[in-house]
């Protein structure tokens, strides 16, 4: 039995865990599992799955949790203390679900008592990188790359040395506006942007995807796992979403990793590792799909990538200040204070203001991101022509 915690256990990645889970109840046991604000969705995870600890993370939705669960016997908890407490329970394996900056702390935690953690959260990886892989190493924790395109990657590496590797690619659908013209994204609404082609995921991932900073952020992401330069690190635009990865090799061969656009055939990888965890997920069906396409992504409707780019050669607070820019402007144009290009408009603003130096640790990452958010807002208030406190949440 393999002792397992999620973090973020009623979002997207949450769930497909759960679901794999559901199909192995002989290979795990659930130490902990925590949301934000969804009491009635993790009050019957936790009824289902009997951890030893529940966490909510918004203390406002406390009493409620606790009511939910009064006399059931398990223990509940609330706040962003208690989500760091959760991922410290001794659980081997431990899922990085939450989503956004507030992940990086409870996936730190796990990874400073030595944990092998699954990371969706890449937000642990943009906006702190060099500090997280320095826990890593320090705490001989494990970390499994569980985004589908650096799941694949590592797969397509299979333990290969650096070296032997002369490039990676990792592939990006193109989301709802692969074909769209900009006067059409000028306008696009929430609703519009939400409706992903292919992937079913929570609502920053979707937009991020929409205006693929995602493959921006997941560019950092890459350096940051793979060690590799930006001038070695490719995009290319796919909109089947079948191959997810591409590592090019100094001989000229290519080893690519496919499957279904299914979350779940990356997280049983992660779960599993070293060895395969069957599931149910769709075949892949190569025949059916006839062709697949490759292009390069478009930088002038999608300068969210160039952007990221440079942050990534840039380094020190860059990384940490896109994140922080984007998580504002994503919140901000779901809630109709922007528009849809403004929201990379907002994260260029927000980073051409500020020389800041290079975080050294988690408080001087946590006050980057801090001033960052405000600076965002600042943008998203001159844009709305609305007052600052009238829009921060
Ligand atoms: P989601 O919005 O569906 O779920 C997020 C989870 O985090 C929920 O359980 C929520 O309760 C919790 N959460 C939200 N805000 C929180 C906060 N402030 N404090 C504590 N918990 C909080 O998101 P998702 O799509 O599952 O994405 C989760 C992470 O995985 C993100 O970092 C995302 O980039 C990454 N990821 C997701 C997918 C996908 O297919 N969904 C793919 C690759 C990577
Ligand atoms: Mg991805």
């Amino acid at each position: 039995m393999t002792s397992l915690t999620v973090l973020g256990a009623t979002g997207s990645i949450g769930t497909s865990t759960l679901a794999l889970v559901d199909e192995h109840p002989d290979r795990f046991r659930i130490v902990a599992l925590t949301a934000q604000s969804r009491v009635d969705e993790l009050a019957e995870l936790a009824l289902r799955y009997r951890p030893e600890l529940t966490v909510i993370g918004d203390p406002a939705c406390y009493a409620a949790l606790q009511e939910r669960l009064a006399g059931t016997g398990l223990a509940v908890a609330a706040g962003p203390a208690a989500l760091v407490a959760a991922a410290e329970l001794p659980a081997e394996r431990v899922v990085a679900g939450i989503v956004g900056i507030a992940g990086l702390a409870p996936s730190l935690a796990a990874v400073r008592r030595g944990a092998t953690v699954a990371l969706a959260n890449k937000e642990c990886l943009v906006a702190a990188g060099p500090l997280f892989k320095a826990a890593v190493s320090r705490h001989r924790a494990r970390l499994l790359p569980l985004d589908s395109e650096h799941n694949a990657l590592f797969q397509a590496l299979a333990g290969s040395e650096g070296r032997d590797v002369e490039k990676l690619t990792i592939t990006a659908s193109g989301g709802p506006f692969r074909c769209a013209e900009l006067a059409e994204m000028r306008v696009a609404t929430p609703e519009a942007a939400l409706r992903h082609p292919n992937w079913r995921m929570g609502p920053r991932i979707t937009i991020d995807s929409a205006t693929m900073i995602n493959k921006g952020l997941e560019l950092i992401e890459a350096h940051q796992l793979f060690d590799l330069p930006d001038e070695r690190l490719d995009v290319l635009v796919h909109p089947q979403s079948v191959v997810h990865g591409m590592v090019h090799y100094c001989d000229g061969s290519v080893l690519a990793q496919l499957g279904c656009s299914d979350m779940r055939v990356p997280i049983s990888y992660c779960l599993g590792h070293p060895e395969r965890l069957g599931s149910s997920v769709p075949r892949l069906d190569l025949a059916a799909l006839g062709s697949l396409t490759f292009t390069a992504p478009d930088h002038v409707r999608f300068p969210a990538i160039p952007l990221a780019r440079a942050c990534l050669r840039a380094g020190g607070a860059a990384p940490t200040i896109l994140n922080a820019a984007d998580e504002v402007a994503v919140a901000a144009f779901l809630d109709r204070r922007i528009g849809f290009l403004d929201i990379v408009a907002v994260i260029e603003e927000v980073l051409a203001e500020d020389g800041r130096i290079a975080p050294d640790d988690l408080e001087s990452v946590f006050a980057i991101d801090q001033a960052a958010r405000r600076a965002a807002w600042r943008k998203v208030a001159e844009r709305s022509h609305r007052p600052v406190s009238e829009l921060t949440p």
